[in-house]
């Protein structure tokens, strides 16, 4: 009896009747396939997502940016900032320490009680301290006769005009005609304009716009001391000024909103 030899060139056909050889092929190629198109599937969902992150949300966050700024309008206080002369002191320790003043609470009213001097004359003696060494004595900013404003203080340093309040606030002498007190139209009108303006700039609310009197009982200012209804009717007009000024500058950004939220998208985006 004769036993066929085992072809040894020819494998066994599976039941598909295709050599297993090739089978095995078959498969490898099919396995090699579906792994490129899991991960260009996988590359592809990646750069989607990717663009979306990038694209969407960003935009999204930026709109929430520019809207928030719209109604919280951006204001150019320059549209309320008064005239103001930078006479600055020499610093000494009679009228300008130059100390830092810890922040900005109070500005405190005062008047000079010197009748009929100018801001110059008062702003010079302030100067003139430091060779007298007899006083100390200053102000953040003068308002003259004729409305002129003087600054002698930088807003952060200490001035020597509010006693226990000089660490935490900005002062302002104001000059008056005669006994009385009572400021000039000019100067009262540029007085309101430059507290409006700080108390805007440094966020100060009505209350804590003070005269020297409420810090120390002195009569400073004398006639809005002597005049409770004047210094009442005073800061109402600070107030007024103010709320003025926020429509003024509402009113700009709704008469050009476009090129508003352009800006703060433009000043937004800038920094990429
Ligand atoms: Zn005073």
């Amino acid at each position: 009896m004769s036993r066929e030899p085992k072809q040894m060139n020819n494998p066994e056909p599976d039941r598909s009747g295709l050599p297993r050889g090739k089978v095995l092929r078959y498969v490898l190629v099919w396995f090699i396939f579906l792994e490129v198109m899991i991960i260009l599937a996988g590359i592809g969902w990646m750069i989607f997502m990717l663009r979306e992150e990038a694209e969407e949300p960003i935009l999204d966050e930026d709109m929430t940016i520019a809207y928030e700024e719209l109604t919280e309008p951006e204001i150019d206080l320059d549209l309320l900032k008064p005239k103001i002369e930078k006479q600055l002191l020499t610093v000494n320790p009679y009228s300008r320490p130059g100390d830092k003043i810890d922040g900005v609470k109070y500005i405190v009213i005062h008047y000079l009680a010197n009748p009929g001097t100018s801001a110059q004359q008062n702003r010079d003696y302030f100067e003139s301290l430091m060779d007298l060494k007899d006083t100390y004595m200053s102000a953040n900013y003068i308002v003259g006769l004729d409305g002129e404003i003087l600054q002698c203080v930088p807003d952060d340093e200490i001035a020597y005009a509010s006693n226990n309040e000089n660490h935490e606030s900005i002062s302002i002498e104001n000059c008056h005609m005669d006994s009385s007190g009572k400021f000039t139209d000019a100067t009262y009108v540029s007085l309101v304009r430059l507290t409006a303006y700080l108390s805007e700039y440094y966020e100060i609310p009505r209350e804590r716009i003070i005269r020297h009197y409420d810090v120390t009982g002195k009569l400073c200012p004398k006639y809005f001391v002597l005049h409770e209804d004047k210094w009442e009717q005073f800061l109402d007009d600070v107030i007024d000024l103010r709320e003025d000024y926020h429509k003024e500058a509402e009113s700009r950004i709704e008469a050009d909103p476009i090129s508003s939220e352009l800006d703060v998208l433009i000043m937004e985006t800038e920094p990429l």
